[in-house]
C-alpha cells in the first residue's frame, strides 16, 4: 500500500475513477437521482488503496457493530456538500432510528478511515446490508428523497420520511383577534390608521388598507385583467374625506426608522404645507406608482419597499425577497444560486443564506431557524398565512420570544432548508401564480 504524493487529485479524472468504482461496486444501484451530483477532491491528499485505484482489492469495510443495515459518509466538516449532508445525515439517524444505523467519517481529520473505505472523492456514502456487506456507493451531495430511493431499489423499504413533527408550532392562536374588520388591514393584518386608510370597493364589499403601500401591493396581487384604479379611495391627511386614488397628491417622506412614510392629499396647498413641516416630495399619482413598483419581489414581482425586504443576489445582480420565503424563492425561480441577507424578525440581526444546487450551502449564523406563517384548512392541510407573516430568527430562542409577542401568530417552524426545498418543488405555473390574488373580496 503506498501513499499518494501531496497533490492535488485532479477533479475530472477522480469524478471518472469514482464513476468505474461506483459502476463495478452496484450491481443492482439506482441512479443517482440527481444525475449530476457534484463530487469534491479533498484539497488534502486522501491515502488510497494504491496509486491506481483497483476496486477489486479495495479492502472489505469495517464490521458493522450490530445488525442493521448502515449509511456511512466519508466526508470532512469544511467541504460544502459535505455541509449540506450533515442536516440531512441527523435526520436519517432520528427518524430511522432502530432501523438503519447512520455513521459519519471525518476523513480530512482521520484519513486513516478514508483508506479503509477505498474513497477517492468527499463526500462519498456507502449502504451497508446488515451483514456488512457493500451494496452501493454514490459520490456528492445525495438527497434524502434519493438515498432512501436507493434503500428501496436495494430491497430496503424505510418507508417515506415520517411528518417529522415541527419542534415548535402553534395552529391556534394565543388570543383571538378582536379588531373589528374594518380596522385590520386586508393585505398584510396591521391596525388601520384613520388618516392612512385607503378603501377598494368591490362588489363584495369595501376592502380596507393600511396605507396607499398596502393597497399597491394588493393591486399588483391581481390577476383579473379588467382591474382599475378607478374603484379605490385614500383618505385626505388633512380633512378626513376620501379621494379617488388617481386625483389624489402624495407626500413621500421618511419616518424615523428611514421607511418611506407616505401621505395622501386631496389639495396642493395642503400636500405642500406638510412638505414645509415634515419634508419629503410631493407627487402626483401616475409618479407614486411608478415610484411605489420601482422595487419589486424577485420571487412574486409585488412591489416592495428595499428597506422591508431581504436582499437576494443572484448572478451578480441584486434583487429582494417581500418576505424571507420569497428570499429563498428566487433560487427556485431563477433556478440559480443565490446570497440572501434577511434580518432576524426580533432583533434585526441579519442572517444570511447562500444555496447550491437548490440546497443551503452556508448558514450564518448556523442557529438560524424560519417561522412558516400558515394555518390548517378544514381538512387539516397547512396553508401559508402570506408574505407578512414569515420571518427568519438567529435562534430558536427568538423564534419563541417573537411567537409569545405576536399572540395571534399561527404556524410552525421550520429548518431553512425545509423553507428552501418547499420552494425548490413548485412549478413553473405555481411560481407564476405565487402570491396572486384571484378575486379581491372581503374576508
Ligand atoms: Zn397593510
Ligand atoms: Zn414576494
Amino acid at each position: 500500500m503506498k501513499t499518494l504524493p501531496k497533490v492535488v487529485i485532479v477533479l475530472l479524472l477522480a469524478v471518472a475513477v469514482a464513476g468505474v468504482l461506483a459502476l463495478k461496486s452496484r450491481p443492482s444501484a439506482p441512479e443517482s437521482a440527481t444525475g449530476a451530483a457534484e463530487a469534491v477532491a479533498s484539497p488534502e491528499p486522501l491515502r488510497v488503496a494504491g496509486e491506481t485505484p483497483d476496486p477489486e482489492s479495495a479492502p472489505a469495510a469495517p464490521a458493522p457493530p450490530e445488525g442493521l443495515p448502515r449509511l456511512v459518509e466519508l466526508g470532512a466538516d469544511k467541504c460544502v456538500p459535505c455541509k449540506m449532508m450533515a442536516p440531512i445525515l441527523d435526520e436519517l439517524k432520528t427518524e430511522y432510528a432502530g432501523k438503519m444505523e447512520v455513521q459519519f467519517i471525518d476523513v480530512w481529520k482521520n484519513p486513516q478511515a478514508g483508506e479503509e473505505y477505498g474513497i477517492q472523492l468527499i463526500p462519498t456514502q456507502i449502504l451497508f446490508d446488515a451483514s456488512g456487506k457493500e451494496l452501493f456507493r454514490h459520490t456528492g451531495f445525495f438527497p434524502k428523497e434519493d438515498i432512501l430511493a436507493a434503500w428501496k431499489e436495494l430491497g430496503f423499504d424505510f418507508g417515506t420520511a415520517p411528518d417529522a413533527e415541527p419542534a415548535f408550532s402553534r395552529w391556534a392562536p394565543a388570543q383571538p383577534d378582536t379588531r373589528p374588520q374594518d380596522a385590520v388591514c386586508y393585505l398584510c393584518d396591521g391596525d388601520i390608521d384613520d388618516r392612512t386608510c385607503t378603501v377598494m370597493s368591490t362588489p363584495a364589499g369595501d376592502v380596507g388598507f393600511c396605507s396607499p403601500h398596502c393597497y399597491v401591493i394588493m393591486f399588483a396581487s391581481l390577476t383579473d385583467e379588467t382591474k382599475s384604479h378607478q374603484n379605490a379611495a385614500v383618505t385626505d391627511w388633512v380633512g378626513g374625506t376620501r379621494v379617488p386614488v388617481t386625483e389624489a397628491l402624495y407626500l413621500y417622506g421618511m419616518d424615523e426608522g428611514g421607511r418611506p412614510e407616505v401621505k395622501a392629499f386631496a389639495e396642493r396647498n395642503a400636500a405642500e404645507a406638510e412638505r414645509a413641516r415634515s419634508g419629503g416630495n410631493v407627487f402626483s399619482w401616475e409618479q407614486f406608482e411608478a415610484k411605489e413598483t420601482v422595487a419589486r419581489c424577485g420571487f412574486c414581482d409585488r412591489p416592495v419597499y428595499p428597506e422591508d425586504a431581504s436582499i437576494v443576489r443572484v448572478d451578480g445582480m441584486q434583487t429582494w425577497g417581500c418576505c424571507v420565503m420569497c428570499a429563498l424563492g428566487v433560487a427556485a425561480r431563477t433556478g440559480k444560486d443565490i446570497h440572501m441577507t434577511a434580518r432576524d424578525a426580533l432583533t434585526g440581526e441579519p442572517i444570511t443564506v447562500t444555496t447550491l444546487e437548490g440546497h443551503v450551502a452556508e448558514l450564518e449564523p448556523p442557529t438560524a431557524v424560519a417561522w412558516a406563517g400558515a394555518r390548517k384548512d378544514p381538512e387539516g392541510k397547512i396553508v401559508s398565512t402570506g408574505c407578512f407573516k414569515q420571518g427568519f430568527f438567529s435562534n430558536e430562542a427568538n423564534l419563541r420570544k417573537w411567537v409569545e409577542a405576536y399572540p395571534a401568530a399561527t404556524g410552525h417552524q421550520t429548518t431553512i432548508e425545509q423553507a428552501l426545498a418547499a420552494k425548490m418543488k413548485l412549478t413553473p405555473e405555481q411560481i407564476s401564480k405565487a402570491c396572486k390574488i384571484g378575486e379581491c373580496v372581503p374576508r
